[in-house]
């Protein structure tokens, strides 16, 4: 999945994602992408969220409405972008050998960004003024 979150210079904020490029999907597999509050979810009085890796594990936990709802509750965009991922960690991943990627990219009101994943080497780029910064997100399993 490729998510794009923006905010203006009034402080509207939009988002967009693509939709699933997972491998060896069953014909007719619907993804989380296009399933609001999964793979994006936008609320203009908090912030936005969007997600990528298996989309299962976010669909089960509505994950980039969970990020707005914790933004919403006072997370910053990072600690939102994390507890979503433990949540994740914590209750879906038992019995599985190599845990498949999953991670989150959140913009509050302020601007303020964040992001992090299950697993290393989830980078994201912020677009502001003229720069383009490349960041490596933080990540859970170390
Ligand atoms: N989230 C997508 C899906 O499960 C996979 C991806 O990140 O491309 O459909």
């Amino acid at each position: 999945t490729i998510g794009m979150l923006a905010i203006d210079k009034n402080g509207n904020i939009s988002g967009a994602c693509t939709t699933s490029g997972a491998a060896y999907k069953l014909p007719g597999r619907v993804g989380d992408s296009p399933i609001i509050g999964a793979g994006l979810f936008v609320d203009n009085e908090v912030g936005a969220a969007t997600a990528t890796g298996l989309g299962e594990l976010v669909m089960k936990t509505l994950g980039s409405f969970l990020v707005v709802e914790l933004m919403r509750n006072g997370a910053s965009p990072q600690a939102a972008c994390e507890e979503a991922v433990r949540r994740i960690s914590e209750k879906h991943l038992k019995g599985m050998d190599t845990p498949p990627q999953v991670g989150f990219i959140a913009i509050n009101k302020k601007g303020e960004h964040g992001a992090y994943s299950l697993s290393e080497g989830f980078k994201y780029t912020i677009y502001q003024g003229e720069d383009n910064q490349v960041i490596d997100s933080e990540f859970e399993l170390k």
